[in-house]
């Protein structure tokens, strides 16, 4: 596989210098290279999509036009799943039964936003007797994508199908990590035909081709997914040149246990909020919060699960969890790990690199958990992102509340109990953005999905995830030809 720049419907090759190795993180192959673009790569990128917006079609389809490509997409998507979700797999390390469901949940989100932007938008108001008004919302300009590895597909089509849907012009920046995926889309862009210049990918690192992106004064619009500390750099970038911007960032969310909650089902779901994708997804339900009496219950209960979970390559039969990305981000969750031991939690299993006939290779890590934490260990406030979850005690449902709320991030929460006025009186109070009662993380295309605090700013998907990609406009249209008369002469 090698991954290429396409810049105004061209597909460009890159000098030999300024290609990089891609590694299958379940064995530490080569899958492939990717070009890494330069700092002019990405402004050719952006003049092209400039070129395209101020002097082409797209933005002036009607947006029944630009559904049909959205739709197109859609199929080649479905079409292609196999194809795509393998070489997902190969380049993220995640099971296939993982990658499909992303290669799925992509091309639902390209024919939702054919079928929302297709509908009617906008309202109108009247002002006085003099005025009807009306109020539009418009495409924004150029729009700079910046992904990040862990769920590459998904989040390209979450930022490219509202945005090319609104009538704007994109330049995709997909991690240096995970760029195959982005590429396999961008041939269907070029498939289905999309003019030329709507949309550019500039596979590249963050400090050349991305800064390039946000630095620049001609981009429009920055939508970035991605850690906090860089989504500070980005904002920090933006501010310069007041871009609009919209960031996703990281999260350390709870999962609240009641002690009239069916502790089986609770375990069940509590085991998918952070064991799905190895722990590596904004959203993990990375901190369980459990009421004393069933503490010891649920604790025993969820580790001899944990140890049960079938680790192993993710395009073998019978994974149900892969390896983490990279050697470095391994090392780093093992030392995340072994600062929690010091710290002084109880490490109830895992904790360690997994060896053995189809992992030595590989970058596995064993499910992990720690209990007797306390709020004030980094285990319990840093976004591991890794497949380690601490358990923690509480004894009143406030007490809950302040728990859940005890960090400085507020992506995803759940609540298990089988009272339903505790299950919503407790989930108002939690400061997150994607919550549930008596599930997690059942997110839908059709809803907002992000969160506040040190989470991000904006939503993606649903009705708010397309706003981000439009400016509001408002029309006043005279319903008289009377003069004002404001000055007398
Ligand atoms: P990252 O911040 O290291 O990189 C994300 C992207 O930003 C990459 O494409 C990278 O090349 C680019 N980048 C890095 N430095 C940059 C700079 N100075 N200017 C412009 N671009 C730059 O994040 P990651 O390690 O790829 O992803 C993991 C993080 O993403 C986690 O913290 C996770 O919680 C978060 N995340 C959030 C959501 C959400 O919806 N809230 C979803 C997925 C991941």
């Amino acid at each position: 596989m090698q991954v290429k720049i396409y810049i105004n419907g061209e597909w460009q090759m890159q000098e030999k210098e300024r290609l990089a190795s891609l590694i299958n993180p379940a064995n530490g192959t080569s899958i492939g290279t990717t070009a890494m673009a330069t700092a002019s790569d990405a402004e050719n990128a952006i003049s092209s999509a400039n070129q395209a917006y101020n002097y082409g079609e797209w933005s002036a389809f009607p947006p029944s036009e630009r559904a049909v490509y959205l739709l197109q997409i859609a199929d080649q998507l479905e079409n292609r799943k196999e194809e795509i979700s393998k070489w997902e797999t190969r380049n993220n390390g995640k099971p296939l039964r993982e990658t499909h469901a992303d290669v799925e949940a992509a091309s639902e989100c390209f024919r939702y936003y054919a079928g929302l932007i297709s509908s009617t938008d906008g309202y109108t108001f009247t002002s006085g007797t003099e005025i009807q008004g009306l109020v539009t919302y418009e495409s924004i300009g150029v729009c700079g994508l910046i992904i990040p590895w862990n769920h590459p597909i998904l989040i390209t089509a979450w930022k490219t199908a509202p945005a090319l849907a609104a009538g704007n012009t994109i330049v995709l920046k997909p991690s240096e990590y995970t760029p195959i995926s982005a590429y396999l889309l961008y041939d269907i862009f070029d498939q289905v035909g999309l003019p030329k210049g709507v949309a550019n990918l500039i596979p590249g690192d963050g400090e050349e081709v991305g800064a390039t992106i946000t630095n620049s004064t001609a981009i429009d619009k920055i939508s970035f997914t991605g850690g906090t500390e860089t989504g500070k750099k980005i904002m920090a970038a933006a501010a310069n040149n007041i871009t609009n911007v919209t960031l996703e960032l990281g999260g350390k969310s709870p999962v609240i246990v009641f002690d009239d909650a069916d502790i089986e089902h609770a375990v069940d779901h509590a085991l998918y909020a952070i064991y799905f994708g190895s722990g590596q997804v904004c959203s993990a339900g990375s901190r369980i919060l459990v009421e004393e009496s069933v503490y010891e219950r649920f604790s025993d209960h969820f580790v001899a699960r944990a140890k049960q979970i079938r680790v192993g390559p993710g395009e073998a039969d019978g994974t149900e969890m892969g390896p983490l990305y990279t050697e470095a981000h391994m090392n780093k969750v093992l030392a995340d790990i072994k600062r929690g031991e010091e710290e002084g939690a109880t490490l109830r299993c895992g904790g360690n690199r997994m060896y053995g006939d189809d992992l030595d290779h590989g970058f596995f890590v064993a499910p992990t958990v720690f209990t007797d934490v306390n709020k004030d260990m980094s285990i319990v406030q840093e976004e591991i992102f890794g497949p380690v979850v601490v358990i923690q005690k509480f004894t009143q449902e406030n007490e809950a509340i302040a728990l859940a709320n005890e960090t400085k991030y507020g992506l995803a929460a759940a609540v298990f109990t089988g009272d339903s006025a505790k299950g919503m009186r407790v989930i108002r109070g939690v400061k997150a953005g994607l919550t549930g009662i008596n599930n997690y993380g059942m997110g839908d295309v059709q809803a907002p999905w992000g969160g506040p605090k040190m989470s991000g700013i904006g939503r993606s998907l649903g009705p708010d995830g397309l706003k981000e990609f439009q400016e509001a406009k408002q029309i006043n249209v005279s319903l008289n030809n009377e003069k004002l008369g404001w000055f007398s002469n």
